[in-house]
């Protein structure tokens, strides 16, 4: 029968790539909480009004990849592309900004977007988001900053590079978006029929667009850093020096606008040169009016996600010699011999010992290469002439020695083995 295999895009995440994610998502549990974040958990599914308002109606992502549908013809619902907006309407519908005045709170999952598949790109992918709110002090900034490349190094990353740019605020950048226009009136023949577009809808974008040409025109473009107010300018320069205070090796790049609209000032991004054409890990920014925005009261907020497939592409497989294998493996011969097993291994198992064994009655010579393969430590035999003599044979794998045990107190002879 023809197989049915998963859509295009959504990945199964198999063991043992599954162990790589657990030792990132734990260490991301431990550095976070010694940050003094607390983790939420939000829904998949939103309104869509949500990202529409939230991320902003000339993306990407909501002009082309969310995945929206109507529910029993109902309402409009759709499966979260990222979990800012999310994590935003989960802290003003709960009013946690009345609790404290610092809310630190961080998210895991998955995110859906309906892009073109590639390597580092699917439609169902994951990520760790982190956001701060409460106010706009640069040093919240700072911190964040040193936390998350903290939170890299942790799990073995390095050969990072850490790019800033500030996008200013409401003050300063409608003249640099203005700037940005006349910039680029006369050579709307240069640009894609997207940045064509955008020139209208959001021209600041155009500095993100991946075509060729396009990038070409913009090397020219003016730069944000030109048209800071004073302002975004001090908020800048103390989030840098307090990065060298943590000697963080940082790049400016006045040319990373980032894909949402919600970015005002500090915006970021962390990338490698070993992840190809994909090669962001993360990316974040300041929101000082998302909260606002969103119904909310006038709180900033500043957030980033990290891209969990990618992360885990760029830690090394873990060597299946070394990891350790179950401390035992029981190999029965015949019936009766394969019922101890069944007791002696779920015994085992129910004191936290590592222990397997094989129902299928094959030959003691098929069992013990299903124990090599396995990487056990120690084999018990059972066979049945055993059995009525109330022993077994314990074969230490290493050693290649092997002694004979009492079956009364076997369990007690494998726990003094996992001492
Ligand atoms: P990119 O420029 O790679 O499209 P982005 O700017 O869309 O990234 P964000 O929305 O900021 O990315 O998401 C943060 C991180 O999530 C990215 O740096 C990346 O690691 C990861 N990410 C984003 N989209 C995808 C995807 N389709 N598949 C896998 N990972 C993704
Ligand atoms: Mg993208």
């Amino acid at each position: 029968m023809e197989i049915i295999t998963a859509v295009r895009g959504f990945k199964d995440i198999l063991p043992p790539e599954t162990d790589k994610w657990r030792y990132i998502e734990g260490k991301a549990h431990d550095v976070f909480s010694a940050f003094g974040f607390r983790e939420i958990r939000i829904p998949i599914l939103e309104k869509t009004e949500l990202f529409r308002r939230g991320i902003g109606e000339s993306t990407d992502i909501v002009e082309k990849e969310m995945y929206t549908f109507t529910d029993r013809g109902e309402e409009s619902l759709t499966l979260r592309p990222e979990a800012t907006a999310s994590v935003i309407r989960a802290y003003i519908e709960h009013a946690l900004h009345a609790a404290e005045p610092v809310t630190k709170l961080y998210a895991i999952g998955p995110m859906f977007r309906r892009e073109r598949p590639q390597k580092g790109r699917y439609r169902q992918f994951n990520q760790i988001d982190v956001e701060i709110l409460g106010p706009d002090d640069p040093h919240i900034d700072a911190e964040l900053l040193v936390m998350v490349i903290h939170f890299l190094r942790s799990v073995g990353l390095s050969s990072l590079n850490l790019e800033i740019n500030s996008l200013g605020c409401e003050k300063c950048r409608p003249g640099f978006r203005e700037a940005i226009v006349s910039f680029l009136r006369g050579r709307e023949e240069e640009l894609c029929g997207d940045c064509r577009r955008r020139l209208s809808t959001n021209p600041l974008r155009i500095f993100d667009c991946k075509v060729e040409p396009c990038r070409e025109v913009m090397t020219q473009a003016p730069r944000m850093t030109d048209f800071v107010c004073e302002d975004c300018r001090r908020h800048f320069e103390t989030l840098q020096q307090n990065l060298e205070q943590f000697q963080i090796a940082y790049q400016v790049n006045p040319k990373m606008v980032r894909g949402l609209d919600y970015y005002t000032r500090t915006t970021f991004e962390v990338t490698t040169e070993h992840l190809g054409a994909q090669n962001a890990v993360l990316g974040g920014g300041r929101y000082d009016h998302l909260v606002r925005d969103l119904g909310g009261p006038d709180i900033s907020g500043i957030g980033f996600a990290i891209g969990l497939e990618r992360m885990a592409s760029l830690i090394p497989e873990p060597d299946a010699k070394t990891s350790p294998g179950p401390l035992l493996f029981i190999a029965a011969l015949g019936d009766k011999a394969l019922q101890e097993a069944f007791l002696l291994c779920n015994r085992l198992r129910l004191k936290g010992i590592l222990a397997e064994t094989d129902y299928t009655g094959r030959s003691l010579k098929s069992q013990m290469k299903r124990a090599d393969k396995l990487n056990t430590a120690f084999t018990v035999i059972l066979g049945e002439k055993e059995l009525v003599e109330k022993r077994a044979l314990l074969r230490n794998m290493r050693q290649s020695t092997q002694e004979e045990i009492g079956l009364d107190d076997i369990e007690e002879t494998i726990l003094k083995l996992a001492r």
